[in-house]
């Protein structure tokens, strides 16, 4: 007797992201209903079950999709447009003039639409977003099937989407209640960073993150500059934001490349997510974000790419690369982040920060069937002592043959399933020549 499934894939290699740290050989994962039923040898798996859609993936390995737990997706549309400045000067000249200039819901859903193609081929199968107009990017992720948290933006000055940082708050509620059933998307407050929000807002999202269980995501302790101008007026941002009530499991710190003893108790003894977003720092000259001591002290840190205006692609895989290789320069231990780490980092920590691991961010019965296949037979991936290894060490983002998310195909032998890729590119093309002329009259 088998039984019938939606889908089943064979494999040469199941990297599932356990805490045994497995790496399976000649396994199968089945899928049913948008889920992970079973993950077994495959010859007991054509014994078990049956299908109409079954793979035979020969040298090809399933892992979780990647989780880009940090960026601004609709900058996509401002990538190259300001690059070799440090951080206040490339906001406060370029990329704030534009962002007043130019973003719209159509901009927001453009730039969206853009950087989801760009991430779902790169094998993301999740991406957290903090930008304008968050209920148009949380459309936008819904209609394209990409799992998502969408960050509602807070500042104390007048943005596109809000006029001050009480507006902000307000809108991110009700955002937060009009997509309270979708179980795609989920919501969180995005106040910018310590130095663009004051203290009574960030008091008021601290009730309201506690009352509705909304998580925060903040850029916190950025730069040195950050710290050292915060450290005037007396506290650094971490202890401000610990005082304000914000520091705990749902809170999500992006960036922290300034961490002193203090910081780090309070880091760790409040459980809060790290984001570290290794090529936005090195690019942006921000600072190391101490990956390998986080680590040691027991704080969860996952993996974003930031925007593609200070990246300036959305490439996780990349971004897994670098951040192996930066901590064990940092830590000065070649030891540091060894490869496995550096892929839960991308996966199922991700999920851990976002809220979301018992949903997705690992390869488990009952999880969602969030999966992607890459393609172990090219020249540079061989030979294959441990596929552990090329994932994180060698280049992988154009290797991604499959993706799944809830068991639904978006990508399909390095094609968007769901996207009109020459529309895109052609819309890419229009923004970019309208953002060049500093036009924004149609
Ligand atoms: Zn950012």
């Amino acid at each position: 007797m088998t039984s019938q499934v939606d889908t089943l894939l064979h494999a040469r290699w199941i990297v599932p992201v356990d805490a045994a740290q497995s790496v399976l050989e000649h396994h199968s994962i089945a899928i049913s209903q948008g889920k992970i039923l079973d993950v077994l040898p495959t010859d007991q798996a054509r014994q078990t079950y049956t299908s109409k859609h079954e793979l035979e993936l020969t040298d090809q390995l399933l892992m979780p999709g990647l989780i880009n737990a940090h960026g601004h997706a609709a900058m996509s549309l401002f990538r190259g447009l300001a690059d070799d400045l440090a951080l206040m000067t490339w906001l406060q000249e370029h990329i704030w003039p534009a962002e007043g200039a130019f973003v719209s819901p159509e901009f927001v859903r453009d730039g969206t639409r853009l950087a989801i193609a760009e991430m779902l081929k790169s094998g993301t199968t999740c991406f957290s977003d903090m930008y304008f107009y968050p209920d148009v990017a949380a459309e936008t992720a819904t209609e394209l099937g990409i799992r998502a948290q969408i960050c509602c933006p807070i500042l104390d000055f007048p943005t596109p989407w809000a006029k001050d940082a009480d507006e902000g708050i307000h809108k991110a509620v009700e955002v937060h209640s009009a997509q309270r059933h979708n179980t795609l998307v989920s919501i969180a407050f995005g106040p910018h960073a310590p130095y663009t929000v004051s203290d009574e807002p960030l008091k008021k999202i601290a009730s309201l993150h506690e009352e509705l269980q909304i998580p925060v995501q903040m850029h916190v302790h950025e730069t040195a500059f950050e710290v050292a101008e915060a450290e005037k007026s007396g506290l650094r941002p971490i202890a401000r934001l610990e005082k304000l009530g914000l520091l705990g499991p749902n809170f999500q710190a992006v960036h922290v490349t300034q961490v002193d003893d203090e910081d780090l108790d309070l880091l760790a003894k409040n459980k809060v997510k790290v984001v570290h977003c290794p090529e936005s720092n090195l690019k942006l000259a921000s600072g190391f974000c101490p990956v390998d001591k986080l680590l040691k002290a027991g704080v969860s840190v996952s993996l974003g790419t930031d925007g593609a205006a200070s990246n300036n692609d959305l490439d996780l895989f990349g971004e897994m690369q670098t951040a192996a290789q930066l901590a064990k320069a940092v830590a000065g231990d070649a030891a540091a982040v060894p490869a496995y780490e550096a892929i839960r980092m991308a996966t199922l920590s991700g999920a851990e920060c976002l809220g979301i691991d018992e949903i997705t961010g690992s390869l488990e019965s009952g999880k969602a069937a969030d999966i992607i296949a890459i393609d172990m037979s090219r020249l540079e991936t061989l030979p294959v002592f441990n596929p552990v290894s090329q994932l994180v060490y060698t280049r992988m983002a154009d290797k991604v043959n499959h993706v799944w998310v809830n068991g639904k195909m978006l990508v399909r032998d390095g094609l968007l399933t769901q996207i009109d890729i020459e529309k895109l590119k052609q819309q890419a093309r229009q923004w970019g020549e309208k953002i060049r002329a500093g036009d924004n009259n149609d």
